[in-house]
């Protein structure tokens, strides 16, 4: 270049000048969207988990198959590389680039990430993914998640869980007095008030625990997960509604510097399997449900039982308590809060002019 310069001078080297600086970006953007990119996803499920792990898979093959290849997830179940509830650590560290969990396992860490899993008696999936998408939910995971290095997106809904197995009849809130269960999140807060032991156990550790008496009762997902983990083997009555988690929202987690380092274009291409995947779990949930709900009554003999009324009654006023401490944690968590409680109480008038109407109607 320099020796054009001094050949032609003037116009012509500054226009060649820049001919060059352009190539070079070219260049450069060329070459890095032909690197190939390989990262680890590391999960709080076991592999091919039916609707969580599968859910991840999903999410790790529309992100290889969406970049033709340039960026390769490779999906680690629980255990392999790290254990359950070490993901978000390992992700955050960089020991792998993407994870996918609860955001309400890290509450020991970072309190405020409960409101991003799941709220007791709080929003619906379809509530949910309105808050983050429309309402500034995303926005406050974002910059709750931000000092971790870590970038949250929403990635797969479970829609309403079953409210779980007991191998005893719950029909006072004295029954729950003593109660042993595996609950997490600010689920567990309300059992404990109405007198519970929670625990928080991950998914693979369930069915020992149940079989073994170490707890009396535990809360997985719904149907289709519950039935895979064989938990009828253990327990007797599954009650209803899930009243703990109207929905999980799952999350994929992404380390910070290695979501920057993407070319744009595959930055969008995390970004949009991720938002698939959030859908396509939701919709794997409701298509799998009824069916697996029909072989454990009728195939295992499960016991279907809904949750009286008082003990909804009390499960939901110490929620509304639990909730309200929450948001006083800290100035970040009353934000949230506040973004969480407004936009849940506005979408509820509407839902019940549509949703709610039409489902009591037809
Ligand atoms: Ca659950």
């Amino acid at each position: 270049m320099k020796r054009r310069q001094v050949v032609t001078g003037g116009a012509l080297a500054a226009s060649l000048a820049l001919a060059g600086c352009k190539q070079d970006a070219a260049s450069t953007k060329e070459a890095r969207s032909a690197q190939k990119i390989t990262w680890k996803m590391v999960t709080a499920w076991p592999k091919n988990f039916p609707g969580l792990g599968t859910g991840a898979e999903f999410l790790a093959k529309a992100i290889t198959q969406m970049s033709g290849g340039r960026l390769t997830v490779k999906v680690f179940g629980s255990g392999e590389l790290v254990p359950a509830f070490e993901v978000f650590d390992a992700v955050s560290a960089g020991t792998a680039q993407m994870g996918h969990a609860a955001a309400y396992y890290w509450k020991g860490k970072l309190p405020e990430a409960q409101f991003f899993g799941a709220v007791p008696f709080g929003m619906s999936a379809n509530e949910m993914n309105a808050w983050l998408y429309h309402g500034g939910g995303l926005q406050l995971w974002e910059e709750a998640y931000q000092p971790f290095g870590l970038k949250p997106m929403p990635a797969g809904q479970t829609g309403v869980q079953m409210g779980g197995w007991f191998n005893k009849e719950i029909n006072t809130k004295d029954d729950i007095k003593g109660l042993v269960m595996r609950i997490p999140g600010m689920g567990g807060d309300v059992l404990a008030r109405a007198g519970g032991t929670p625990q928080a156990l991950p998914g693979a550790e369930l069915f020992t625990a149940l079989q073994t008496g170490t707890i009396d009762a535990t809360e997985w997902v719904g149907p289709y997960n519950d039935l895979a983990f064989g938990l009828y083997q253990a327990a007797q009555f599954y009650y209803y509604p899930g009243w703990h988690e109207p929905t999980a929202c799952l999350e994929a987690m992404v380390n910070q510097q290695a979501f920057d380092a993407l070319p744009e274009d595959l930055q969008k291409v995390v970004e949009m399997a991720a938002m698939a995947a959030n859908q396509h779990m939701l919709s794997e949930f409701t298509a799998n449900n009824q069916r697996a709900l029909e072989t454990l009554q009728h195939e295992h003999q499960v016991e279907l039982r809904q949750f009286p009324p008082d003990v909804m009654e009390e499960f939901k006023s110490y929620a509304a308590d639990v909730l309200q401490e929450l948001g006083q944690h800290s100035e970040l968590s009353q934000r949230i809060y506040q973004s969480y409680k407004s936009f849940a109480d506005q979408t509820q008038k509407w839902l019940a002019v549509s949703e709610l109407a039409y489902l009591q109607a037809r």
